[in-house]
């Protein structure tokens, strides 16, 4: 299978409520998201993305428009925890982003996933087969087809 991946980076604040360890503490990542895509390559004469899956500043652009732009310089907070919502309710025009699971790796990977599949099917007709988002250049989640929950 031939595929194609655009990685893009956003910086996002978050904790994990109950973690044991540092992660409890408000703190931030640059996440490094990879969208991997699959379809056919475009053969039309005088089309600027022929021989292309898909245009990869386009790719950026759906990515950014549906999902990126909304948790770039974000915090993301799962809903229950409720003392650093209420914190972060109290700061005007504070950009935050409540989810309905703790904002692991994992989860946000899955989110992405789920979001971003559906885009890409609708808007362009291709498949997203996976999503990798990295927290640490060290630590990632991998969330391809079937996987989804
Ligand atoms: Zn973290």
């Amino acid at each position: 299978m031939l595929t194609i991946t655009r990685k893009l980076e956003f910086d996002a604040g978050h904790r994990i409520p109950d973690h044991n360890s540092q992660c409890r503490n408000l703190h931030g990542h640059r996440y490094a998201l990879h969208l991997t895509l699959t379809g056919e390559i475009v053969t039309q004469d005088g089309r600027s993305d022929k021989g292309m899956i898909m245009d990869f500043s386009d790719i950026k652009a759906l990515a950014n428009k549906y999902l990126v732009d909304e948790w770039d310089h974000a915090f993301l907070v799962y809903e229950n925890d409720l003392a650093v919502r209420q914190f972060l309710e109290s700061l005007p025009n504070h950009k935050t982003v409540v989810l309905n699971k703790i904002p692991t790796v994992e989860n946000l990977a899955q989110i992405a996933f789920d979001r971003l599949k559906d885009v890409f099917q609708k808007e362009v007709g291709l498949r997203l087969v996976k999503v990798t988002l990295y927290e640490t250049p060290n630590c990632w989640a991998e969330v391809s087809e079937g996987a989804s929950a």
